[in-house]
């Protein structure tokens, strides 16, 4: 598959509105967009560094994915999101080789991105992203 960058990291926090002062004081980033993601759960909040992102994700709702996580994990990195060239094709490729998909086919995620999931358990315990922008 045909990777450019990490576009973002995920990282689960209890409250984005506590968590933002860290980001903002000490590392010296700028919040620069809070979204609501409802199928997900989640409201994100986004810094950029270089062409990344650090996304942070607050549940909405106990039984959400990021609310388990939670329960289970504590607050921590989430998930890693790497920028693909042609998701389509990066899906089908990790699938023929044997790694289990979270999601089948892309699916619109923050910012507009078309976003899938790798299941953990076939990428060494990192729960894995592959977006694309195909607004741009
Ligand atoms: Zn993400």
């Amino acid at each position: 598959m045909e990777l450019t960058h990490i576009e973002h990291i995920g990282i689960a926090v209890e409250s984005i509105e506590e968590s933002i002062p860290y980001y903002e004081n000490i590392l010296g980033l700028k919040c620069y967009a809070i979204e609501e993601v409802k199928d997900q759960k989640v409201k994100t909040a986004f810094f950029k560094i270089g062409q990344t992102k650090i996304e942070l994700l607050e549940s909405t709702d106990p039984e959400g994915p990021i609310g388990k996580f939670i329960e289970k994990k504590g607050q921590g990195v989430h998930h890693i999101a790497f920028a693909a060239n042609g998701i389509e094709n990066a899906l089908a490729e990790a699938e023929s080789k044997g790694i289990r998909l979270i999601d089948k086919a892309p699916r619109k995620g923050a910012e507009g991105l078309d976003i899938a999931f790798l299941h953990p358990k076939s990428t060494g315990g990192v729960l894995t992203e592959l977006c694309e922008d195909k607004n741009k």
